[in-house]
């Protein structure tokens, strides 16, 4: 005879799931549809996650890789990651109407990256190579950048070791990842200048802060987010160094039963860029295989907004009544 099923307890870390930068991004596409009229051109994915851009394509907007892929005149957004000065350029070339849906965060590395370099510094970007923000970012900047992730990449750094330096770091690594890498530059250069701490992604440390108290609670982790997307990625990676068994799923579907054999507590979290729903679909699975209790950590409390760009601030404009 079977035994007493145990009931699972849930845990949601606080917060989790879309940042301020996400919920811009995402309003900047619907927005443009609602303003503009279906079709509207997104230079890669809005932000990294399936669901959002099925949802957002089922609405009208066209996911295209490179500009070459936009029809003259189309209405173009370029994605919350950035792109390159050659992209504003290559758009402007073609006149190519263009809301930027860049987070702000983003865009403010970026000026602090010209700010270094305008001072004469030769700037070292912290971060993974060939994330879209990196590729911006490198882009933005008309002086060479240097690209590390690792304290190895540190000590293979071609610069002189007088050589002002300054560092610069993608937005989805918080202070705790990149402590290593900074003190590690700090150790080969003499002159290092770098970003106040509170200019990291405040979406980024926030999340990673929770999962560390979530993982201590949890006999297994669930990360809720895109395998393209750096910072749920980092999320789960964060469980595994602290011992947790970590998986990261699309949605509920992605749950393995064998997961959760001897299981009493799994904790749950979200990416930056994924919705609620996501998180919604995992307690959903999580419950046809066991009964559920669901409770939610304390947390830091996230008030931030970005405002829309101001094409999309503005009042339509009157559609001219046709004559009587
Ligand atoms: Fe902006 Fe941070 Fe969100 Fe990235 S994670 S979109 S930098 S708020």
């Amino acid at each position: 005879m079977p035994g007493p099923v145990h009931s699972l307890n849930i845990i949601l870390a606080n917060p989790r799931g879309f940042c301020a930068g996400v919920t811009r991004a995402i309003d900047i596409v619907e927005k443009s549809l609602e303003r503009f009229g279906a079709p509207v051109y997104v230079r890669h994915e809005i932000v990294h996650n399936k669901h959002v851009v099925e949802q957002l394509k089922a609405k009208g907007a066209v996911f295209v890789d490179e500009l070459s892929d936009i029809p003259a005149g189309a209405m173009t957004i370029f994605s919350a990651h950035g792109v390159a000065r050659t992209v504003e350029e290559e758009a402007k070339i073609r006149q190519l109407p263009v809301i930027d849906a860049t987070c702000p965060l983003v865009t403010k590395v970026h000026s602090q990256g010209r700010r270094y370099a305008r001072a004469g510094r030769t700037l070292v970007l912290i971060g993974h190579a060939g994330h879209a923000e990196v590729i911006g970012t490198i882009g933005q900047i008309d002086s060479p950048v240097h690209l590390v992730s690792t304290a190895d990449d540190v000590t293979a750094l071609p610069i002189a070791q007088d050589q002002p330096i300054a560092y610069i770091t993608q937005t989805t690594l918080s202070v705790d990842d990149t402590r290593t890498v900074i003190a590690a530059l700090h150790q080969r250069f003499s002159d290092v200048a770098g970003p106040d701490v509170d200019d990291i992604c405040y979406a980024t440390q926030n999340r990673q802060t929770a999962v560390r108290k979530l993982a201590t609670l949890s006999d297994v982790l669930i990360v809720v987010g895109a395998r393209n997307s750096s910072n749920s990625s980092r999320l789960r990676e964060i469980g595994a160094e602290l011992g947790v068994r970590s998986y990261l799923v699309d949605n509920g579907d992605d749950i393995d039963p064998a997961w959760l054999e001897g299981v009493g507590t799994v904790g749950v979290t979200a990416g930056a860029s994924a919705p609620d729903v996501l998180v919604d679909s995992v307690i959903t699975a999580l419950g046809r295989l066991r009964p559920v209790t669901v409770s939610q950590l304390d947390g830091v409390r996230e008030d931030i907004e970005f405002s829309l760009p101001s094409a999309l601030r503005r009042p339509a404009p009157a559609i001219p009544r046709a004559a009587e």
